[in-house]
């Protein structure tokens, strides 16, 4: 029985299908059969803190097969050779593998491109020359970018960056500093953002820098709390020379390409916070119906079970929020109040089911073997990543401001 009424296409239930069979087959036993891996941070990162080789082999092992079955680039425009799915396909498909892989079967992850490391619709604006130079491995998994748009100066006003691209010749040459890029330590490509027209707020365009670009460079990479080391990096382009070629999308209009990458993440992050907490909710639910307690199971006391009434009301309205946001978009709507609403409830609850969820499991909820904590990690960072729950806050008022006041 279905508790949702809305109209998912025949197309994209099929996929869900297909990329369950595809977990279950490719991402499970590869976790387990790399169990001790999984356990041992220290063979999860290298002594400077980026992933191991045995890890991105793994990683790379799951692009592939993913990229081969179809799953990897099933979002990416037919035009670019992806499959031509839209948002709504990016929302079903993520969530089905947050929510049946759990958290700690995390190289889900890289079953589907994620917009910031893989191809997407961001790469529409690449050129020719671009295209052909790096699409091929993007589409097969054997290659990677990322998305460098904050800096140290400059997170929730992006407006703000001052990495500079300067007129040289027919091209420029980038200088400034990057910071909490996502997969930037093993990446081919960064998409960097930069200053190319002073005079106007927000005059930036995009670029494709190869990262082993003369002057591109890491500085560290960046341990987030409980980990010893991690995907996000701190990186400076020293005088880096770009080509006309390298430009994605229009001149000086980079904002709007930064924009769509982030609505992106909006709708992968809200698909993370419902997938992870609807999976925390039926292991709260599973541990309630036999942990016992005076006499009787955890279940009997509604001190127990009302909050996961509450957290199975809000999964289920977050749920509802973000398929409908992925509607609007593939509708052609920029649906930016209903996907700053989507994203921020997702996160919000997600989170809270975790923290619930955690709570019934008494002390064996903060046991690594559970994977709660795994969850708790990821929902917690994700109030912040792709726009924090304040900046959406400000966007959704801003839209009631100027009169869009539909619910
Ligand atoms: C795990 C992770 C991965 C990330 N990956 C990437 C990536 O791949 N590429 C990339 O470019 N960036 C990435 N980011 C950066 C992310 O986009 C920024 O962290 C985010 O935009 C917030 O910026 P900030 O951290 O500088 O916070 P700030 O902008 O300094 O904000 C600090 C606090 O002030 C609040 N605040 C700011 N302005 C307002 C306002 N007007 N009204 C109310 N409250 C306000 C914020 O909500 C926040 O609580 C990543 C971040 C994380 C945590």
């Amino acid at each position: 029985m279905s508790a949702i009424a809305f109209d998912i296409p025949e197309d994209i239930l099929a996929m869900r299908e297909g990329l369950r069979a595809f977990a279950e087959a490719e991402i499970l036993p590869r976790h387990e059969a790399n169990h001790n891996l999984f356990e041992d941070q220290r063979r999860l990162y290298d002594s400077d803190g980026r992933f191991s080789e045995e890890l991105l082999n793994l990683i790379g092992e799951v692009r592939r097969t993913a990229s081969k079955a179809g799953y990897y680039q099933m979002c990416v425009p037919e035009e670019l050779g992806g499959g031509g799915l839209g948002h709504l396909a990016y929302f079903v498909g993520f969530e089905e593998l947050f929510h049946t892989c759990g958290p700690q079967n995390w190289l889900m992850l890289y079953a589907v491109s994620h917009w910031a490391f893989g191809p997407s619709r961001l790469l529409e604006k690449l050129t020719e020359r671009a295209r052909d130079e790096m699409l091929a491995p993007m589409m097969a998994g054997e290659k990677s970018m990322c998305f460098g748009l904050s800096e140290p100066g400059a997170g929730s006003d992006a407006s703000r960056i001052t990495t500079r691209a300067a007129p040289d010749g027919d091209g420029w040459r980038i200088t400034g500093r990057k910071i909490w890029t996502s997969n930037s330590p093993v990446a081919d490509y960064c998409v960097v953002f930069a200053v190319t027209d002073p005079d106007t707020r927000g005059g930036i365009s995009a670029f494709l820098v190869p990262t082993n670009a003369p002057g591109f460079e890491i500085q560290r990479i960046i341990r987030l709390f409980g980990h010893i080391g991690g995907d996000e990096a701190e990186l400076t382009l020293d005088d880096v020379r770009v080509e006309p070629w390298q430009l994605v999308g229009e001149l000086h209009k980079g904002f709007a390409a930064a924009l769509y990458g982030v609505s992106l993440g909006r709708i992968y992050n809200s698909a993370r916070a419902v997938g992870y907490g609807r999976w925390a909710l039926e292991q709260a639910l599973d541990y309630a119906g036999v942990r016992e307690a005076f006499g009787k199971t955890i279940s009997e006391f509604q001190g127990v079970t009302f909050p996961l009434a509450e957290s199975a009301t809000e999964l289920h309205a977050a749920h509802l929020m973000a398929l409908n946001a992925a509607t609007l978009l593939d509708r052609g709507d920029a649906a930016v109040k209903e996907l700053s609403m989507a994203k921020a409830y997702a996160v919000q609850v997600g989170y809270k089911a975790v923290d619930r969820a955690m709570q019934t499991h008494g002390a064996m909820g903060f046991t690594n073997e559970l994977g709660l904590y795994h969850a708790w990690h990821a929902l917690r960072i994700v109030n912040v990543a792709d726009g924090t729950n304040e900046i959406l806050n400000r966007t959704i008022v801003q839209r009631l401001m100027k009169g869009d006041r539909e619910l």
